[in-house]
């Protein structure tokens, strides 16, 4: 029988990931672009995927867009929320999970998966940027490094320099003083990923904290911010290693059931 592909894109307000599945499971090809809605992110985040997978889009049988700009991308077939694609993925990935924390650059999640993977209920900060991927990129600014290279600029850091404000506005402020007062950097950072690990940790608590926890979205890729999330939780995280496309594999998957559904299988 030939095989059957299926689509997920995710336009963030940060990046745009897009991942192909063959038959429902097996990654195909798959592609994250630095540039979310509204930029050409999202239709080159489908090109190379295409390209790297070998593929066309009459190749494939159903296309879920997810995401922010979901509702910008008109070559979908349907559209569907984050909080059920982020569900579905870790599921199929983690079949014991419960909680899932998704940490992106313009909001922070924390999910609980329900039977099948279902999205049962959530907790979402959406209307601050403390807390998420903003928050990291705008003092990694102030700093001069890219937020790809805070981990490790705080790995092995004697202390943490408490970050009191929990406006990112009046935190930028609070970095610059300790910049002026000569701060050691790692320190620094290490404050920086405690800040957003308490703002995480009290969302999970507010939700109820049911183990296996995952964690997904861009900001799961600073190990910095994962240790620091562990710390304030006492408990061990699971890193999705999709961590920033597990939106876009939850779309392909559920457009995959979606296909069966229709098709009576
Ligand atoms: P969105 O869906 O809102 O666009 P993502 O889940 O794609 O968000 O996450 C974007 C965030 O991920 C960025 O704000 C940044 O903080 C973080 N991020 C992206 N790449 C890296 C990396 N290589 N290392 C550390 N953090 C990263």
């Amino acid at each position: 029988m030939a095989d059957t592909y299926t689509m997920g894109v995710d336009i963030g307000s940060t990046a745009s990931k897009c991942l192909i599945l063959k038959n429902g499971s097996a990654i195909a090809g798959s592609a994250i672009i630095p540039a979310g809605t509204g930029t050409s992110g999202p239709g080159k985040s489908v090109e190379t995927a295409f390209s790297k997978a070998g593929l066309t889009r009459d190749d494939i049988a159903g296309l879920a867009a997810t995401g922010y700009g979901r509702n910008t991308f008109t070559a979908a077939d349907f559209t569907v929320s984050e909080l059920s694609c982020h569900a579905a993925g870790v599921h199929a990935m983690f079949p014991d999970a419960k909680t899932v924390v998704d940490i992106g650059g313009q909001d922070l999640k924390a999910i609980r998966i329900g039977k099948g993977g279902a999205l049962d209920n959530f907790l979402m900060n959406d209307k601050c940027a403390a807390g998420t991927g903003r928050f990291l990129e705008v003092m990694a600014r102030v700093l001069e490094l890219d937020v790809s290279e805070l981990a490790e600029k705080s790995r092995g850091a004697a202390k943490t320099i408490k970050i009191s404000s929990t406006c990112t506005v009046f935190a930028e402020s609070e970095v610059i003083s300790q910049l002026a007062l000569n701060a050691d950097i790692g320190e620094l950072i290490a404050g920086i990923h405690e800040s957003v690990a308490v703002r995480a940790a009290s969302l999970i608590r507010r939700l109820g904290l049911l183990l296996p926890l995952v964690m997904t979205g861009g900001v799961a890729l600073n190990a910095g911010v994962v240790a620091a999330l562990e710390k304030e939780l006492g408990n061990r995280i699971i890193v999705s290693p999709i961590a920033q496309l597990n939106g876009a594999y939850g779309a392909a998957i559920l457009a995959w059931r979606k296909i069966n559904k229709t098709s009576g299988g």
